[in-house]
């Protein structure tokens, strides 16, 4: 197969009720570096109803080129529609790679994508390069439980394609007025040949705390020893305004919810502030808050993994250090 038609990296725009969604902004920015290098153009894909106004953000972000599918069969997500709309772009227009974030859209679009072009997909990555010369994109992400950085390649189908876990990568600073070219396209897709239909949209009633946007995360493990030990992170995180991070193990041992859980098989965040106090520093821990702004990590082992990967490490017992800090954080 040549691969000489192939030419760009694109990235696919997530769209909900009217805003793009942050992994996006993110990989416009991952986009950038891959098409510089490569010295190609960078290529947003609008999926969406009444999504034109979107492009000007796009562009912003850093793209060269905005493909718009703006028709009323794509007001809502459906794998099935957003596949063939992305399928008929890239069958067109041949980008050498597409990035997908990995949420719940990007991995279900990715994969059906992939299984029809027919080419491959690296789940869940959480580096991105690509060769200079020949295109091949190196996309690492943890692998063998988290212990090995596996890097992946495509090299034999185009377009190559990865989804990129959120907030790993930087999005970067909007250049107001930025513009570039709009490739509006029309894809012939009818309602009643739709397989599924939204017949209702539910929404959540119960609002879950947003760890993955917290600005400081107070985190803690098993060190605390028990549920009613893990209530002083709690108290740290309120004295300070944070939210409440933790490691599996505290998650499995059910002091407190999964969607708190930091790491490899929970959220990636990137707080301005990562409080780690009990955690050991196992890398699948590591993975979700490496990027954080200011790690303080606090262990009574003072050879603790943990204190590899902070900025400050104090060694020393949490039942102790805790209540002083928050002594002394009421005081502000
Ligand atoms: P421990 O490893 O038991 O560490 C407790 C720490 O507390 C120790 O360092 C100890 O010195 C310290 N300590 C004890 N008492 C005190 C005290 N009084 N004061 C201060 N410090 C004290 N883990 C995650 O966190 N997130 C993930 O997403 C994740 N995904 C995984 C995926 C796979 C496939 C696998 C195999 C594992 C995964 N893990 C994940 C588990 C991970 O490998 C570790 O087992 C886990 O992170 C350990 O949790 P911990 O640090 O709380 O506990």
């Amino acid at each position: 197969m040549s691969f000489e038609d192939y030419r760009g990296v694109w990235v696919f725009i997530e769209e909900k009720e009217g805003k793009i969604a942050p992994v996006s902004l993110e990989l416009l920015g991952a986009g950038r570096k891959l098409a510089d290098k490569r010295k190609v153009e960078l290529g947003g894909v609008l999926i969406g109803d009444g999504v034109k106004n979107l492009a000007s953000t796009v562009f912003e972000y850093g793209a060269d080129t905005v493909y718009i599918y703006d028709q009323p069969i794509f007001k809502l997500y459906r794998t099935e529609s957003f596949m063939k709309a992305l399928l008929h772009c890239s069958e067109k227009h041949k980008p050498e790679i597409i990035l997908y974030g990995a949420t719940s859209t990007g991995k279900d679009l990715a994969s059906a994508v992939a299984t029809d072009l027919p080419t491959g997909l690296t789940a869940d990555t959480t580096e991105l390069d690509v060769e200079e010369d020949t295109g091949l994109l190196l996309a690492s992400r943890p692998a063998f439980g988290g212990n090995i950085m596996a890097t992946i390649l495509c090299k034999k189908y185009r377009p190559q394609m990865a989804t990129v876990r959120p907030k790993v990568m930087k999005a970067l600073s909007p250049e107001a007025g930025k513009t570039g070219t709009v490739v509006e396209e029309y894809i012939d897709l009818r309602e009643e040949n739709m397989r599924t239909k939204v017949l209702e949209i539910v929404r959540e009633t119960t609002k879950k705390v947003r760890i993955d946007e917290a600005d400081i995360v107070v985190a803690g493990g098993k060190g605390l020893g028990s549920a009613e030990g893990f209530k002083l992170i709690h108290q740290l995180a309120d004295t300070l305004g944070g939210v409440v991070g933790a490691s599996r193990d505290v998650v499995e041992a059910g002091w407190i919810e999964h969607h708190h859980q930091v790491g490899q098989t929970g959220v990636t965040v990137t707080p301005k502030i990562y409080f780690a106090i009990g955690i050991s520093g196992a890398i699948q821990h590591i993975v979700g808050m490496k990027n954080a702004g200011l790690i303080i990590a606090i262990n009574k082992d003072p050879d603790a993994a943990i204190f590899q990967s902070c900025h400050y490490g104090i060694v020393g017992d949490a039942f102790e250090i805790i209540p002083l800090m928050v002594q002394e954080f009421k005081k502000e």
